[in-house]
């Protein structure tokens, strides 16, 4: 989400002459778009201002200026200590307030003009911000912004507000155009996507199974994918078009955070651990290759040996392509934070070490399976090593492979040679032996 509002951030300052600057030092603006989700991204907001101060002073003694802007979650919760503070600062403003950007610059430009803009405007920015910008072939598209479902240990819903769903003609016209512009993967994007209930011209509230039907339609468009979901708002529709529309990816990034009924219930998460299971399954029904992927927290207040023990449980249950798992982080003003029974670090460490440990097997025995299979991957990017392209696999993993550059933006049949923990080697299918079995 904060990808997809840094680009529209530059969107919104095109038109006053602002380009992309190479690096920080050769910046007139520097913008710091910033996540609270935990301490430790909080914390290096106030370690990158100092070295912003740095560089500000640096460009006052050459008698130049640079603006400075702290823009995202961080802002948005801390926007007046970030001032007090950071008196370098002269722009503070929350996710839903940058498509003022213009008026916060030229104020910021006048002597002593700061600004803290952290409202939560009646009219959404969506309304204000210009068509977006199209690089490369594969783009993020905010769909919902918002969340309602306070899970007890998250900031977002006081940072982004309330669940906000864009109409669907606003988002099937952002679709076209980025597809008219050479897009062609989107990335459906909602703090709590699967909950979108957007206004369509019939009048009723479609969800996302029927936005993504529609989506599929548009020509050009030639994969999708969306992030991230809640498993209760999981519903028939969605699960069906898993199945039913080629177009939609296979592979679904569904958070489940632990498999402890108990810790489930404290977190507010809203569902069990056994009614995730049966998720996973109706949705590998609909689906049998889809590769699935979640966010684990350990460590949240009161999780005992026996809830850690069930989370494991899970995760072999399930079996993920991918994972990520983070130690639970106290958020101020969250009602975790101040539960008893707060875990104590050298725990957390230990099973978020066990955590690690098993979803790492199973990335790595899926990556090892996927050797010898060909996908079609979208090359949108260069490789680490020159004459590499980098693109993802169905699955999300990234492949690379030796290609020309010509290839740069294409989508192309690859062979998977090589298998590590968080990618894929390939080469072009044309190389390679052929009766292999074609998948995906
Ligand atoms: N909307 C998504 C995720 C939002 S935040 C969802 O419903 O799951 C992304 C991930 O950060 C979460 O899935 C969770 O695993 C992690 N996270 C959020 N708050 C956290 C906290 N206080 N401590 C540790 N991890 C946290
Ligand atoms: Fe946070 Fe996601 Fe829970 Fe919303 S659903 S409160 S964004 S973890």
């Amino acid at each position: 989400m904060n990808v997809y509002d840094s680009a529209r951030m530059a969107d919104v300052l095109a038109p006053l002459g602002y380009t992309p600057a190479a690096a920080v030092e050769d910046a007139d603006m520097v913008i710091l778009n910033t996540c609270h989700v935990r301490e430790h991204a909080a914390e290096k907001v106030f370690s990158e201002l100092g070295r912003l101060r740095l560089l500000k002073q640096a460009r006052a003694e050459r008698g130049s200026g640079l603006i400075i802007a702290v823009a995202g979650c961080v802002a948005q919760a801390e926007g007046e200590e970030i001032l007090a503070r950071a008196p370098f600062v002269d722009i503070v403003m929350g996710p839903q307030t940058y498509h003022r950007l213009p008026e916060m610059v030229a104020k910021a430009s006048r002597a002593g003009g700061r600004v803290l803009d952290t409202d939560f405007p009646a009219e959404p920015k969506f309304d204000h911000l210009p068509a977006p910008t199209a690089r490369g072939p594969s783009a993020f598209l905010s769909v919902q912004e918002g969340c309602d479902k306070f899970c007890t240990f998250c900031v977002v819903p006081y940072t982004r507000g309330a669940e906000y769903s864009r109409p669907v003609a606003a988002i099937v016209d952002e679709a076209r155009s980025l597809a008219e512009r050479g897009v062609r993967e989107i990335t459906l994007l909602g703090q709590n996507v699967n909950g979108y209930h957007g206004e369509s011209s019939d009048g009723r509230g479609w969800g996302l199974g029927r936005l993504i039907r529609a989506l599929a339609e548009l020509p050009g468009i030639e994969r999708i994918r969306y992030t991230t979901s809640h498993p209760r708002d999981l519903d028939d529709e969605l699960i069906a078009a898993h199945g039913a529309v080629d177009k939609l990816m296979p592979f679904l990034h569904l958070p489940v955070q632990s498999g402890s009924d108990r810790i489930l219930a404290a977190m507010n998460r809203q569902h069990t651990a056994d009614e995730y299971r049966r998720l996973a399954d109706r949705l590998r029904a609909a689906r049998p290759d889809l590769a699935l992927s979640s966010d684990f927290i350990v460590g949240f207040p009161g999780e005992s040996e026996d809830d850690f023990d069930a989370t494991l449980r899970l995760i072999r249950d399930i079996g993920f392509a991918q994972a990520y798992s983070f130690k639970y982080s106290p958020r101020p003003g969250t009602p975790a934070a101040a539960m008893g029974q707060q875990v104590a670090e050298a725990v957390k460490e230990r099973r978020l070490a066990a955590v690690h440990e098993t979803l790492g097997r199973q990335a790595q025995a899926f990556n090892g399976d996927c050797v010898g299979r060909r996908f079609d991957v979208l090359l949108d990017r260069p490789g680490r090593h020159e004459g590499q392209l980098l693109g993802r696999s169905p699955y999300m993993q990234a492949v690379y492979a030796t290609l020309p550059e010509s290839m740069l933006n294409t989508v192309q049949r690859l062979r998977v040679v090589e298998a590590h923990a968080n990618s894929l080697g390939a080469v072009l299918d044309s190389e390679a032996a052929t009766g292999e079995r074609a998948c995906a």
